[in-house]
């Protein structure tokens, strides 16, 4: 039998270890812009975990995940479908800010991947939720479904079975939620492609 606390030990060991990843390649940027990595935040046996990217700017201010303008749709599409925030655990792959909001580098998501590889063993969570396309393929590759990797507008809102060690795993890709700050319709396409998580 599990202890109640142990997953949140595990947590606090992948945060104290990102705390002091001196040998990432995004680290000096953490400590000339005195910013924060991003570990991630939710519940600790959440159901539904959500893999976004990499924090932006109010993430790093603020060292915690989606709470800028696409933290705000996030938030609205969540509670479309009636689950609140604290239910979930949100996460991105890559832990440090990228300079100026660029795309997330290969080599960063390779560095920073084993510590959501380990987030998602803790938590073990049925449905992962990618966010944008990074963590689509990221998350597709680790679990087999490389073959069936598409672009983003082919895969958005589709469900994926996957077998992970713990048990079985819904995978959904969805359209990351700053697509649609300034774009009234992809933000249909999101309300539409969330309500899938409520399906599973
Ligand atoms: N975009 C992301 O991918 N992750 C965040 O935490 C914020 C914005």
């Amino acid at each position: 039998m599990e202890k109640a606390n142990n997953r949140t030990e595990l947590l606090r060991q992948i945060r104290d270890e990102v705390l002091h990843l001196e040998n990432s390649p995004l680290y000096q940027e953490r400590i000339s812009n005195r910013v924060y990595p991003v570990i991630g935040e939710g519940n600790h046996y959440a159901k539904i975990m959500f893999v976004g990217e990499a924090p932006g700017r109010n993430e790093a201010l603020t060292g915690r995940p989606f709470v800028g303008a696409a933290g705000k749709i996030l938030d609205q599409l969540l509670a479309s479908i009636g689950i609140p925030r604290n239910d979930v655990y949100i996460t991105n792959i890559v832990k440090d800010r990228p300079p100026f909001n660029r795309d997330p580098q290969p080599e960063e998501i390779e560095f920073y991947a084993p510590f959501l590889d380990r987030q998602i063993e803790i938590i073990q969570p049925r449905i992962i939720a990618t966010l944008g396309r990074f963590s689509m393929a990221y998350i597709m590759n680790k679990f087999g479904l490389g073959s069936e990797l598409r672009p983003i507008s082919q895969l958005h809102g589709k469900t994926f079975e996957i077998q992970a060690s713990y048990g079985p795993v819904t995978v959904v890709p969805l359209y990351h939620p700053a697509v649609a700050i300034y774009n009234a319709s992809s933000k249909t396409t999101l309300e539409q492609d969330i309500k899938a998580l409520t399906a599973i």
